[in-house]
């Protein structure tokens, strides 16, 4: 067996199964989080339904393995954002929100052919999740009648598409790995354990981000550099994040929107990590390596203070995604930095309004306001870069409001959550 996917191990057992039991479907949709292995298994299923040498499992090694892992098989189109953009400029691609009505007719035309040599004609379709409402009402003809020979498999980052398109698949929703399996598996290639550890908790149980860092050592670097940078925009003064703001939009503009969001993520990550310490469950930090700084930062705010900023951030990429002025949305999160003011070069915290900061400090320490069942019921209720608010397990949060941030978290607001829950 050569499928050489690390975790999901019940979604390969399912696929085989269904191949060798001769109950595969036409449309599959393998859905979940980014970067956790969904487009190899996409590619790992290809292979194995048009291996030569085997039924059921991929050899790797045969000529339709090796031309479907190339991308250059005739049968196996592999489609999405990416392909779409091919021939625009870098700030035209930028701009594309979601898969063209266009760009599925073409899809179309592909799958009505039969296959030249494999056995099935396939389409692995990346990003699904932007298909549109026209694009997915015509992607619907082909879920509804496919012919024979084809096979479809959706690669979502989640599984909020069309439910009628939901509906006529084969779902299987991929969850994230636990960190000690990413971390065993880097240190089985050879990663120092602590560098090993780091990129685990970074990770956020994403197995194909965890990888993709071990093959850029240089990534590692410029991550903690970047952590750096971040944890030092609390102690910078007005100029000082204005430039950092006016760097990030003139990146947005000219083409680096992923570049941008990920920099928001460390951020809100730091911050996060920040709540975690000050709620008093240090244990789930991510930036395990910052644990001192990370404390001496979190005293320097209130715990409101902190969730606020926190969820401002999110909202701040929310924004970008709505098609806000980067500029703009990016010098409104920083001047809402809160009062207190941590300096990371020199460990001083320096407050704006000493009173008022001494008394709020005090109100979080309430015996009923802090620990794990607040952390818990604040972080699943913060929207992450990603956008969307999440209910304690998991799923989207679709309540009205629930996209709304609040401009000031009270501390009895806070009390509130954490029996909301
Ligand atoms: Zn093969």
């Amino acid at each position: 067996m050569a499928w050489d996917i690390i975790g999901h191990e019940w979604a390969v057992e399912q696929l085989r199964h269904s191949i060798s039991s001769g109950g595969d479907a036409h449309a599959y949709l393998f859905a979940g989080p980014a970067a956790i292995g969904k487009a190899l298994l996409a590619l790992r299923f290809a292979q194995a339904l048009n291996c030569e040498m085997h039924f059921g499992d991929p050899c790797l090694n045969c000529r339709n393995c090796k031309r479907i892992a190339r991308d250059n098989h005739p049968d196996v189109r592999i489609a999405g954002m990416a392909t779409q953009a091919i021939g625009l400029k870098p700030e035209e691609a930028a701009r594309q929100k979601d898969l063209k009505i266009a760009t599925v007719r073409e899809w179309q035309r592909d799958l009505s052919l039969r296959p030249y040599e494999a056995r099935r004609r396939m389409l692995i379709l990346h990003d699904a999740e932007r298909l549109n409402e026209e694009s997915s009402n015509a992607m619907l003809k082909t879920l509804e009648e496919p012919p024979d020979y084809v096979t479809l498999i959706l690669v979502a980052n989640s599984s909020d598409l069309l439910p009628t398109i939901v509906s006529r698949c084969r779902v299987l929703r991929l969850r994230l790995l636990p960190r000690r399996q990413i971390s065993a598996t880097l240190i089985a290639r050879g990663v120092a354990p602590a560098d090993a550890d780091l990129i685990a908790a970074w990770s956020g149980g994403r197995i194909g981000w965890a990888l993709r860092m071990q093959e850029q050592p240089h990534e590692l670097e410029r991550r903690r550099e970047l952590i750096e940078e971040l944890s030092g925009l609390s102690g910078g003064n007005r100029a000082a994040l204005l430039r950092w703001a006016e760097q990030q939009a003139k990146a947005y503009r000219s083409g680096e929107q992923v570049d941008v969001f990920a920099v928001l993520e460390l951020w809100q990550g730091w911050w996060r990590d920040m709540l975690l310490v000050a709620a008093g469950s240090p244990a789930g930090i991510t930036n395990i390596d910052r644990r001192d700084l990370l404390e001496r930062a979190a005293a320097a705010y209130s715990l409101p203070q902190i969730y606020a900023f926190t969820a401002r951030i999110g909202a701040a990429a929310q924004q970008l995604r709505e098609n806000g002025n980067p500029q703009l949305v990016l010098e409104n999160v920083l001047l809402h930095l809160p009062g207190s003011r941590f300096d990371s070069h020199t460990g001083r915290i320096y407050h704006d309004h000493d009173e008022h900061s001494t008394a709020n400090r005090q109100t979080n320490r309430r015996p009923g306001c802090s620990g794990p069942a607040l952390y818990a019921a604040t972080l699943c209720r913060l929207p992450g870069p990603g956008g969307t608010r999440r209910t304690p397990d998991g799923r989207r949060d679709l309540r009205a409001g629930a996209r709304n941030i609040p401009d000031d978290q009270s501390g009895d607001d806070l009390q509130y959550r954490r029996y909301a829950v």
